[in-house]
């Protein structure tokens, strides 16, 4: 894409007549159609401040993006510039002292594979595809979260742009509070330039996938709920129903074929892993892919989708899946369904645990965390995939615990992701660092 220079000490921006508008303005969810007044691709930290500045003489708020993985939660952008941070790049990494560095833009697949080369692996989610800032900013559960806990709780710096145009580095001995509300409170307070995070050396990794035909979904999530009060924190296990669509892109064997798959990490060795797993195992599963493998292989395990989608979703953390519930998401979700994807997430482990000097995003309620995705690939598609979604939501409703800001990808009342000491701090730190309310953040917080 040419960005076209509109002003040298701005930088690059787009605005809606320019030829660049609609790819600039693009994101992961092709339904989402966001129309901000300008979206700005500032180059250094300079530039950020530049166009803070630029927004706040105009009377724009400002909301950064990435990668575009969750702008839903933004709603109408009617009077806002979006920053989009893509030029914001630069990775570096200290095997020695296990810290990483990386720029703003930076997704997890520029760093993940150079971690596994060196034993290393970062508390990244399902998809590499994702920015780490954003994700970092919200929380971060991926495959490593029972052992380690959060990513947003193995930052250990962050440096920013504030409204008032100052680079400020925040870390427990720097700017703590701000530090803190950083580290779960989204991307209300600044714009990020860097952050600096703790990686972890895998040692042993035996991961993979047991793929089950659909008609078991009954059968197969009974036996996982089953198993999990057994399972020690270094297995973090999932099950997914997936409708692969019948496109080409999709591997042969699996294309326009639906299962429920097991997939887990345990950090250990195979014959451990196997002993944990044998009573799925046991089951029969069509396909088996586990084996010990490098930790890169993490980032493909779940098998999210690389491009974007036009998609919609629901989301609950819950403290309990009963048989009934299970036999109510066989049927929305079984043979047949709109649906392309419902999954459950073993939670607990570190993230139930409040560890000192952890940040807003401390810990996560719930024993599972449910993620339903239906793609609207046309209109006439939408009602089936939204009663469908509903109806999974319904079923939740009883057995919810929370939400996790994370996976909620429409606007929201930002307090019902936090306790209310958790909220009114948070509200307290935005007030002293962005008492105009400049930046919407994913999802928002009002000052103080
Ligand atoms: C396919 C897919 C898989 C996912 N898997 C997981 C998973 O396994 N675990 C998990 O926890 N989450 C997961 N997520 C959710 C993901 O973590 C959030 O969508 C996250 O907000 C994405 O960040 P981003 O920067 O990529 O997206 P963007 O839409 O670009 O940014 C999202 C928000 O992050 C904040 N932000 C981003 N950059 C900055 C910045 N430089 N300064 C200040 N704020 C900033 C802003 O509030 C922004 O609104 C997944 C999402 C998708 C689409």
């Amino acid at each position: 894409m040419t960005i076209v220079d509109i002003a040298s000490d701005l930088g690059r921006i787009v605005h809606p007549d320019y030829p660049e508008w609609d790819a600039a303005r693009g994101t992961f969810n092709l339904l989402i159609d966001q129309r901000p007044e300008a979206i700005a691709f500032p180059a250094d930290d300079r530039e950020v401040a530049t166009v803070i500045a630029y927004a706040r003489r105009r009377g724009l708020r400002i909301a950064a993006q990435a990668t575009g993985h969750n702008p839903g939660p933004l709603g109408s952008l009617a009077g806002t510039l979006i920053l989009n941070t893509s030029a914001l790049t630069g990775v570096s990494i200290d095997a020695d002292a296990r810290r990483v560095r990386v720029g703003a833009a930076t997704k997890w697949e520029k760093v993940t594979p150079r971690l596994s080369e060196l034993g290393l692996a970062g508390l990244h989610g399902s998809s590499p595809d994702v920015g780490i800032v954003g994700y970092s900013l919200g929380g971060g559960i991926g495959w490593l979260a029972r052992k380690y806990g959060m990513q947003a709780n193995a930052v250990t710096a962050i440096e920013l742009v504030t409204a008032e145009g100052h680079l400020i580095r925040t870390d427990p001995a720097h700017e703590p509070e701000l530090f803190w509300a950083l580290r779960g409170g989204g991307g209300n307070f600044g714009i990020v330039t860097a952050i600096e995070f703790a990686v972890h050396p895998v040692r042993e990794l035996y991961s993979g996938a047991m793929f089950f035909p659909i008609e078991r979904t009954s059968e197969i999530l009974h036996a996982w709920t089953d198993l999990l009060p057994a399972l020690p924190e270094e297995i973090t296990t999932w099950a997914t129903i997936l409708h692969f669509p019948p496109l080409p892109s999709v591997p042969e064997m699996f294309r326009g074929r639906s299962f429920i798959i097991v997939m887990a990490a345990f950090l250990g060795t195979e014959p451990d892993g196997r002993e944990l797993l044998r009573p799925l195992r046991l089951l029969g599963p069509e396909m088996d892919t586990f084996a010990t493998q490098p930790p890169a292989a993490l980032s493909e395990l779940a098998m999210d989708p690389p491009d974007p989608l036009p998609y919609w979703t629901t989301t609950a953390l819950i403290d309990e899946m009963p048989s009934a519930a299970i036999e109510n998401v066989a049927r929305i979700a079984g043979p047949g369904s709109p649906l392309t994807m419902v999954q459950f997430r073993h939670m607990g482990g570190a993230l139930a645990r409040h560890e000192p000097g952890a940040g807003a995003r401390a810990t996560l309620p719930g024993h599972i965390a449910v993620f339903g995705l239906g793609v609207v690939p046309e209109a006439a598609a939408k009602p089936a995939v939204l009663a469908e979604l509903e109806a999974l939501s319904a079923v939740f409703a009883p057995h919810r615990v929370g939400d996790y800001l994370n996976f909620v990808e429409e606007p929201a009342d930002g307090s019902a992701f936090f306790d209310t000491d958790t909220w009114n701090r948070l509200r307290r730190v935005k007030a002293l660092y962005d008492p105009d309310d400049l930046f919407r953040g994913n999802h928002h917080i009002p000052p103080a």
